[in-house]
């Protein structure tokens, strides 16, 4: 199994290396990151300038690329052809913040996974509820062991596996529990200033994340000190909706 590493913290990222490394024991790697932090940066494609994508020799020896370009298109320039072996995994962290519930809207992590799904490549987005640098290597572990799992079933077409980690050590760890998305809450405030020159600019800040925990979800599941791991469809349309819909009797004019 050939697997490309990426994240969306940037290729230095004290989180990158535990998971390429761990991802080495199972499958063969190649590390291809943006060079800067994309976090919360979304899905795009770059396509109104040139992306760069340079050799670098990564901490432990091994070269690997560093792009321009965000997340999602390190994923979509390695499987063009930058890397010129077929990839057969995407796995994209360890991602310094859990993504949970509507996070996977704007996760540059999760991005690169739903790249790879997008062009046929299954993927793996791996987080973990801390901001803090910590020991990397249970998750790393685990992320490695999950491989296997999906090197020996298989995943079908257009999902990817979105895990979160607990911030506890990893002998803490109470188990893996498979969840559905939950419900995030952003607790967003405009922070509104005025520059030198008395113009208004903004900040969008506030308190930290919060979540609401029912059980069966991503963030009961993280917060309970469970590993959970959701299988996230890329088809969103809301089926139980359409029937609804139809009856509003929507005319052309
Ligand atoms: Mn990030």
């Amino acid at each position: 199994m050939y697997i490309l590493v990426t994240n969306d913290d940037g290729i230095d990222s004290p989180a990158l290396m535990p998971l390429k490394q761990a991802l080495d024991q199972v499958a063969e790697t190649v590390v291809f990151a943006p060079d800067r932090n994309w976090s919360a940066a979304g899905h795009p494609k770059t396509m109104h300038k040139p992306l760069r994508a340079d050799l670098r020799k990564l901490p432990d020896g091994s070269q690997g690329f560093c792009s321009s370009g965000a997340p999602s298109d390190c994923v979509a320039l390695a499987h063009l052809g930058v890397v010129e072996r077929k990839l057969d995994l995407v796995v994209s962290g360890i991602n310094m913040g859990a993504n949970l519930g509507y996070d996977v809207f704007y996760s540059g992590t999760v991005a690169a996974a739903v790249e790879g799904v997008v062009n046929g490549i299954p993927a793996i987005a791996v987080s973990i509820n801390s901001f803090e640098p910590t020991d990397y290597r249970g998750p790393a572990n685990f992320a490695a062991r999950l491989v296997q799992y999906v090197a020996r079933h298989g995943l079908p077409a257009d999902l990817f596996l979105n895990v979160n980690f607990p911030a506890v050590p990893w002998d803490d760890v109470k188990g893996v529990a498979i969840t559905r998305l939950g419900r995030r809450v952003y607790r967003d405030e405009l922070v509104s200033r005025l520059d030198p020159r008395e113009r208004s600019y903004y900040w969008i800040g506030g308190e930290p994340l919060g979540g609401v925990p029912d059980i069966g979800t991503d963030i009961w599941a993280v917060a309970n000190g469970y590993v959970s791991v959701t299988p996230v469809y890329l088809d969103m349309t809301a089926y139980h909706f359409r029937e609804d819909l139809r009856r509003w009797d929507i005319q052309l004019s």
